[in-house]
């Protein structure tokens, strides 16, 4: 046996193989020092996706010849002036990533010093050093990069389409651009810009630059959050639960300016919006951490992006605490994208033009044949249309619309919708929606004042489960009696139902039992029902509700509306669906062509 030192080039190669994956984590490791070098603007170039050419061009302080050579060798970096790694305050620190570039593809280093009379270049191919001589550029530094991976054949079969590649390289420079308002990027595709985000500045900076990424949707519907815990503050913005994605694509999280992947950020996140969104919808969202420097560990891998906290108790428990502070304050907010969609579908016919842009109305002179059609239909009596005891919804109303949020019902149609009038617009109710978020705060409020008030059954409810289900609920009986729901095993495989939450009303009870059995299987044995709380009350208020379909009075209406006022998150169901809509009048008035 021959135990041999490696030589440089080899074990660049290694480090290579952990630091590089792909083009996208060669842009982040040079734009990251472009970033770390103060650059105002950073310009990115890929071609076949990164695999041919990359080229990232800075206006950043730049390096000095020496600086140059000083900077492609392994291990050298001028990030940590003391050796102490609990102070790394810039992105970079490991000195592994230009070496580590050098070794597996054609990298060369053009760049010209702060004040410097003139610039200086430098290449490594495949680990090969050439000599640093003199290049023309007028200020910062220009890094290509060509044939990735070509001293390393066997990573290149695992190089996915140009298109895949691409997309991961706009993703990871979003990210960094989120963090970094200030600096301007643009990325080119060799054809044309993919992706351009100009520097913001003033006091929305960060919002302007969110926006630009994450979406105007984002904008209009998200929540400042600022909280601080002992040295940690947490920043950014959080999206009203009715602005949510079937995947976590959209949540973004930043600790001290450097984009993570965290399970245990994400995992605060789905605490936070646990009572207000369904188990497979997220938020979106776009957090900052800031937290002292040795209270986190950034050097877990070589690309940075996972970390660990000294204390991750305490930064679960600021986010949680501080989204659902945030929520709970946003009360019944209905998310504008909702009322813009319905709007979006309400335009008449035949209506060309933006809003408001007069368009081409074909209304307006002759009808269209389509548009007579509805005329016609509109005379008719509309079969769905809920008349009888609802209209007027109830008189001696109207000199109060000014003082309710939600405004006096008018009608309730198709028997699902309740449509109120506010003092300036319309206000369409979901009212299975809204009821089951009354039921569900209602139980809350109950089991907080002392516990909930229970309906003996009259003829006990025998309902049928597979045998594991049964037992798992029976099991749990103590803790949904407290909830309200007696419930005892009935031979085997069945449970019989004695008691119920006396505010479900009429309810559905093998549906709610089968539900119910579906979300303790979800729920850890070790914990108590209580912390899935949220789950467990809109389970059973989704089966006790004023089901759609049910006809309400005026005042059962004008009730249903007064209570969402009054209760907390009113404004979507427990699963993140809105509960009402409102069409404010300007907008109406628009889709009219009247303004
Ligand atoms: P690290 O970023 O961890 O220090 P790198 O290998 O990425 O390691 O870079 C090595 C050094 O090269 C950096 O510490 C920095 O001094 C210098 N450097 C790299 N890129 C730039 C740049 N765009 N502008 C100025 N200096 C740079
Ligand atoms: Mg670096």
């Amino acid at each position: 046996m021959t135990i041999r030192r490696l030589p440089e080039t080899v074990i660049n190669r290694i480090a290579a193989g952990e630091v590089v994956e792909r083009p996208a984590s060669v842009i982040k490791e040079l734009v990251e020092n472009s970033i770390d070098a103060g650059a105002k603007r950073i310009d990115v170039t890929i071609r076949d996706g990164g695999r041919t050419f990359m080229s990232i061009t800075d206006d950043g302080h730049g390096m000095t010849a020496d600086e140059l050579s000083l900077a492609i060798e392994r291990h050298a970096t001028s990030k940590l002036p003391s050796d102490e790694l609990l102070e790394i305050k810039s992105l970079g620190f490991r000195g592994e990533a230009l070496p580590s570039i050098g070794a597996i593809a054609r990298l060369s280093l053009t760049s010209r010093a702060d004040g410097a009379e003139d610039a200086w270049t430098i290449t490594v191919e495949g680990g090969d050093v050439g000599a640093v001589s003199p290049a023309a550029l007028a200020q910062g530094t220009r890094i290509e990069v060509r044939d990735l991976f070509f001293a390393t054949p066997a990573r290149l079969k695992f190089l996915k389409t140009e298109k895949t590649e691409q997309s991961h390289t706009v993703d990871t420079l979003k990210r960094l651009a989120m963090a970094y308002p200030g600096i301007g990027f643009v990325l080119n595709d060799g054809d044309r810009e993919v992706l351009k985000l100009p520097a913001c500045g003033g006091p929305d900076a960060r919002l302007d630059r969110l926006a630009a990424v994450m979406g105007r949707d984002f904008r209009d519907n998200s929540l400042a959050i600022d909280a601080a815990r002992e040295d940690m503050r947490l920043t950014g913005f959080a999206g009203l639960p009715t602005l949510n994605r079937g995947n976590a694509m959209m949540q973004f999280l930043f600790v001290n300016g450097r984009p993570v992947r965290d399970k245990l950020l994400y995992g605060a996140l789905k605490g936070a919006y646990r009572e207000f969104l369904a188990y497979d919808r997220y938020p979106l969202v776009a957090l900052f951490l800031d937290i002292l420097p040795d209270a986190v560990d950034v050097n877990v891998h070589p690309a940075k992006t996972e970390v660990r906290f000294r204390d991750a108790g305490l930064v679960r428990g600021l986010i949680v605490g501080a989204l659902k502070h945030a929520l709970a304050e946003a009360g019944h907010r209905a998310s504008t994208t909702v009322s813009q969609t319905a709007l979006g579908a309400a335009r008449p016919q035949g209506y060309g033009g933006g809003y408001g842009g007069g368009g081409s109305y074909s209304g307006r002179g002759g009808m269209s044949s389509g548009l007579r059609e509805r005329a016609d239909a509109f005379h008719r009596p509309l079969p769905g249309l809920d008349t009888q005891p609802s209209a007027p919804a109830q008189a001696g109303m109207d000199e109060y619309i000014g003082d309710y949020p939600l405004g006096v019902a008018r009608a309730q149609v198709h028997e699902t919708y309740v449509v109120a009038q506010t003092a300036d617009g319309i206000i369409i109710v979901d009212q299975h929606a809204a009821h089951e978020r009354l039921v569900q705060e209602r139980i809350k409020t109950a089991l907080d004042s002392g516990g909930v008030q229970r309906q003996g059954m009259l003829i006990p409810e025998v309902v049928e489960l597979d045998q594991a289900a049964a037992e798992q609920l029976v099991a749990r009986a103590g803790e949904l009696a407290e909830l309200g729901l007696v419930i005892e095993a009935f031979g085997e495989g069945a449970v019989v139902v004695r008691e119920i939450p006396a505010l479900l009303g009429e309810t559905d009870i093998k549906g709610l039992i089968q539900d119910l059995a579906d979300d303790l299987a979800e729920v850890d044995e070790g914990l108590a029902l209580t912390q899935r709380l949220g789950d467990v009350c809109a389970t059973m208020a989704c089966h006790g509700s004023v089901r759609a379909g049910r006809r309400l009075n005026g005042a059962e209406m004008n009730a249903l509306l007064r209570e969402m006022e009054a209760t907390p998150h009113s404004g979507q169901c427990s699963h993140g669906r809105p509960t009402y809509v409102e069409l404010k009048l300007a907008d109406i008035e628009k889709l009219f062509g009247r303004r």
